[in-house]
């Protein structure tokens, strides 16, 4: 059962409900038109007897008697019995006898030598494997007393029709098993095909390793449907992931390439010849610069890919996030770039769930960002409060701003907008900052957006739900 197709699973358990169906049907068919033939039986033969009943008569001087053709007359106690010719030795498959006091047949036949007990209603017997009902009925009238009218029928007298239908079931059955089974097949058949298309589409897409193919869907919104839905959604995701990985790769390689290069360039150069103290120093600053910027990728990197890898937030605890802001402000003060000024406002006692190490990380990717893209002798305002479900932690900078179309690729990895290059502080960058601080947001369950405006400033707001329990 286990190694059938599913196809000729549902051809075998269609198959097996049409025959169960009709066997049942068949057999309740069977019962109650038995019973009621049997009934009907039973009081045919009541009838029978009641109408002979009714044609025997006793006759004193047949002589005196007005005769028809077809009465006949019996010697009974030195009289006659008449039986008129209304009476019938056979009727409906009854058959009829009677006989005297001493229980002798005088008239008919009894064609089973059924028993003669007169008054004992409707008994069943059996006679050559036949079964048989028999009524006994004692005659009453005018000297008629002692005579007994017999009558006896076939149980099976007007089955014929049964017995036909169940002659013709012995066919139909099989014939309906015949058909359950072809027809679950073809049933089957139709209803599987859309499968069919279906792993014909995945195969092609597994063959050709070409993930932007779709399953084509049908007509019909059935569950077929959902399921060649969610397959394509499957693909869709796969695809992305796999791009992703892809542009990563190319990414790393990207980035990493510059610095390799560089540094080969010019220890190549140096190298060509000799050169003064000085030189050389001035060739291992640039190649420190640059082996420095590939340790900061490759740093950056690392924990990306490890803030990627998480499901959860590790060792996720309650913290004070107004006194984590606050710690981080005082760092800030020894820090003096540019002349750029930091202030902060900041509410206090607001506890969230998370990891405080990963959310000084954002913070410090954030701040670190508005200086680099601070203007000189600029603003940086660091503020944190709640209000309804929510807390906002937002850095605003009045620097160079961003254009409206790449606010949204600025979370992307790697990605540097056009002012990344001209910003002052910017050998160092890598690309990855802002992925970092949007990875670390959705682990904590919340979101960062940001609000820009070129030569204006950028205003970066880390929202987070509170916790529920509070
Ligand atoms: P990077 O290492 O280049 O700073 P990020 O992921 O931190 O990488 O930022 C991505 C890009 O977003 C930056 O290259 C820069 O173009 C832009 N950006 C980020 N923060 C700011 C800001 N405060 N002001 C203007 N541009 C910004």
């Amino acid at each position: 059962m286990r190694n059938l197709t599913i196809r000729a699973k549902i051809t075998l358990w269609f198959s097996v409900f049409v025959i169960l169906l009709t066997t049942i049907m068949f057999l309740l068919m069977f019962v109650i038109s038995n019973s009621v033939l049997n009934e009907d039986v039973k009081e045919t033969l009541i009838n029978v007897v009641n109408d002979n009943t009714d044609e025997i008569e006793f006759v004193e001087d047949i002589n005196m008697q007005e005769k028809e053709v077809g009465d006949q007359y019996l010697e009974y106690k030195d009289a006659y019995i008449e039986i008129d010719d209304d009476y019938l030795n056979e009727k409906s498959g009854v058959y009829c006898a009677i006989y005297d006091s001493e229980q002798n047949l005088i008239y008919g036949e009894n064609i089973i030598n059924a028993e003669v007990n007169p008054d004992k209603g409707i008994e069943k017997c059996t006679y050559k494997n036949e079964k048989y009902y028999v009524l006994s009925k004692s005659l009453s009238g005018e000297k008629l007393d002692g005579l007994i009218l017999l009558g006896i029928v076939n149980e099976n007298a007007n089955k014929t029709i049964l017995s036909r239908t169940v002659n013709l079931m012995l066919f139909v059955l099989p014939a309906l098993a015949v058909f359950g089974i072809i027809g679950g097949y073809l049933l089957a058949g139709r209803f599987l095909s859309p499968i069919r298309k279906m792993t014909s589409s995945v195969e092609s897409i597994n063959d050709g390793n070409d993930l932007s193919k779709r399953i084509e869907l049908n007509q019909a919104h059935d569950e077929l449907y959902v399921l060649g839905k969610s397959f394509n959604k499957m693909f869709h995701r796969l695809e992305q992931s796999f791009e992703e990985e892809k542009q990563f790769t190319s990414d790393i390689s990207h980035e990493l390439r510059t610095p390799v290069s560089t540094i080969l360039a010019q220890s190549e150069l140096t190298l060509s010849k000799e050169r003064s103290t000085e030189e050389y120093v001035k060739s291992l600053n640039v190649i420190k610069r640059q082996s420095l910027r590939m340790k900061n990728i490759v740093e950056e990197m690392l924990r990306f890919s490890h803030l990627e890898k998480l499901k959860e937030i590790p060792d996720s605890q309650e913290f004070d996030l107004s006194l984590l802001l606050e710690n981080i402000m005082e760092e800030q003060l020894t820090r003096d770039v540019r002349s750029i000024t930091i202030e902060s406002v900041v509410e206090p006692d607001i506890i969230i769930n998370g990891n405080s190490d990963m959310i000084y990380q954002l913070v410090n990717n954030l701040i670190s960002n508005a200086y680099k893209y601070g203007k000189d002798n600029g603003r940086i305002l660091v503020s944190l409060n709640q209000k309804d479900d929510e807390i906002y932690l937002s850095v605003q900078d009045d620097g160079i701003g961003i254009e409206k179309e790449m606010q949204k690729k600025i979370f992307s990895r790697f990605f540097q907008a056009d002012n990344a290059r001209t910003a002052t502080d910017s050998k160092y960058s890598v690309g990855l900052g802002l992925s970092i601080v949007s990875q670390i947001a959705k682990l904590h369950r919340g979101y960062v957006k940001v609000e820009s405006e070129i030569d204006k400033g950028s205003i970066f707001t880390f929202v987070i739900p509170k916790n529920k329990d509070k």
